[in-house]
């Protein structure tokens, strides 16, 4: 009764599709093309359709899925980028490692994602200054996508570029529509414990535009010309591996499976949770992936302590807010502070999700939080 559950069970889905992974990696090791072999430019195909862009580029993974855009728009030292305070430190780290500054905007109390109101303080707030706004990147936060509705109009607005961080997001829609398809480019993330993971470091950046892709392939692969070793720019190696490709092939078949299946966990666990703890909200329109399940509770860290003693894992993302990181408190903030990441940093906690989650094992999950939480 109190045997410890996984907060994620990879196993439970390799066990579903063994034998074709296991055959796709076999081809492989067959054909030996491991860099630039025949399954990326197909994975790319069936990427680009599933998420309805015209382009899928994938690369190495989704922090340098963030980073190629912004190489590829020529942000640089005396620009700024306008990220959220809470989230995974790679939506900020891809803005400082091309040497532009981070500005934290605070997110939503109720949906995790960037608030519209703050984003466009934290713009107007530059006004007149030394830092020249240049773009600003919405995570689809635990799943859910961001605002777009409301950004995208403010990217217009202030003439801004739009790159989407659906690291957690891919596979997730708003009004039909699925990320990868929000912004000028999106960044997405095949980590193993992402929706859609492979069995090591993945991305992909997504784009419509025939030149911007050109420009990213041409970036993640040292700055190649027209010709394997002519460099025309300097770019990075950043290429993602055929064996990752294969793998991600098979798995792409059972995403929207498994995304249902995501969809009817977190349903029972908001119906069940709703009165001891705030249930996660989505916005109208939008379908998350549920990449985490993440409740907010006040005494937190004591609920998560009566989990663990009965065998249940939790985690917290985030528990320090970037602004407030070592690396990263002397970037600027949106005028205010960011009272709202703060406050979150305190109070969530994410439960086991993943597709692959037994209606019984569920259940001793909600009892247990109702129980430790009362
Ligand atoms: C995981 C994640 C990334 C980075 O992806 P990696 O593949 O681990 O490099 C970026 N942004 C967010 C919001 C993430 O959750």
């Amino acid at each position: 009764m109190n045997d410890p559950i996984p907060f994620i069970d990879l196993q439970a889905q390799r066990r579903r599709i063994e034998t074709q992974i296991d055959s796709a990696i076999a081809r492989v090791l067959a054909h030996g093309s491991y860099i630039l072999g025949p399954e990326v430019a197909e994975l790319e195909r069936l990427l680009a359709e599933f998420a309805g862009v015209k382009h899928a580029i994938t690369c190495s993974s989704g922090t340098d899925a963030l980073l190629l855009p912004l190489m590829a728009w020529g942000i640089g030292p005396g620009d700024a980028v306008f990220v959220p305070a809470f989230t995974f430190v790679a939506t900020a780290e891809a803005v400082a490692l091309v040497g532009a500054t981070p500005v934290f905007v605070d997110v939503l109390a109720d949906t995790f994602n960037m608030d519209p109101a703050s984003l466009e303080k934290a713009i107007e707030a530059l006004a007149g200054g030394e830092l020249r706004p240049k773009a600003i990147i919405p995570v689809d936060l635990f799943g859910q996508p961001a605002d777009y509705d409301r950004i995208i109009p403010i990217a217009e607005r202030f003439g801004l570029k739009l790159l989407a961080d659906t690291a957690q997001g891919f596979g997730a829609s708003l009004h039909g529509k699925r990320t990868g398809g929000f912004g000028h480019m999106a960044a997405a993330s095949f980590f193993p414990a992402k929706p859609l993971g492979c069995y090591g470091d993945g991305g992909a950046v997504f784009t419509n535009s025939d030149d911007e892709a050109e420009l990213l392939r041409s970036l993640l692969n040292h700055g190649q010309g027209r010709d394997r070793y002519q460099n025309v720019r300097i770019g990075i190696n950043g290429r993602l591996d055929t064996l990752q490709a294969a793998i991600l092939i098979e798995k792409l078949k059972i995403f929207d499976d498994e995304i249902e299946a995501r969809g009817r966990i977190a349903e029972r666990y908001s119906r069940s949770l709703g009165e001891v703890a705030r249930v996660p909200i989505l916005i109208p329109g939008a379908r998350s992936v549920w990449a985490q399940y993440t409740l907010r509770i006040p005494h937190r860290d004591a609920v998560a302590a009566r989990l663990r003693d009965r065998g249940i894992p939790t985690a917290i993302y985030y528990p320090i807010p970037l602004n407030r990181q070592e690396g990263y408190r002397h970037f600027p903030t949106v005028p205010g502070g960011l009272p709202v990441s703060d406050d979150l940093a305190q109070e969530v906690v994410s439960l086991p999700m993943h597709p692959y989650l037994q209606s019984p094992i569920q259940d001793r999950i909600i009892n247990a939080v109702s129980e430790a939480s009362s």
